[in-house]
């Protein structure tokens, strides 16, 4: 990369892995899609979905977590995963009591002290998604959740 040889040390690092587990795609349409949303609103939503899905289906939060997915044809996805390898059936159950889990993400966004331009650890930030810190909103979760509900 620096156009010259390399003279130092060479070691191998894993980057990625491959890794099996049950996972949830939820695709949007219309203003929740990718051209529709921002990616504060879609990271907003994935994380107030996984609050809501831990809270109202008892799944504790590290054996679930999510991520975006960019499809090629132009759609945004939601990815909810099992945390968990081999998968514990926590996305199954939340593909299965999704109204429930959409009902309680919005009682979690809705109902928290912090402001609403910004999130906290009460709604929707936990450590794992601290790198997310700075793009989750309450406001765009609550948002993107009334569409839903
Ligand atoms: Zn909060």
């Amino acid at each position: 990369m620096k156009g010259r040889a390399c003279d130092g040390p060479l070691s191998n690092y894993s980057l990625a892995h491959n890794y099996q587990t049950d996972i949830l795609e939820v695709v949007f349409s219309g203003r929740l899609d990718v051209g529709g949303a921002s990616e504060q609103t879609r990271f907003s939503l994935l994380y107030a979905l996984l609050e809501g899905a831990s809270s109202a289906l008892e799944i504790s939060r590290d054996d679930v977590d999510g991520t975006l997915y960019r499809r090629t044809a132009g759609t945004s996805t939601l990815v909810l995963f099992d945390t968990v390898p081999g998968g514990a059936g926590g996305a199954k159950r939340i593909a299965e009591a999704f109204p429930e889990v959409i009902g309680a993400a919005h009682e979690r966004v809705r109902n928290c002290d912090c402001g609403a331009e910004t999130s906290c650890y009460s709604c929707l930030r936990t450590y794992r998604n601290q790198y997310f810190h700075d793009r989750l909103r309450r406001d765009a979760a609550l948002e993107a959740l009334d569409a839903l509900l």
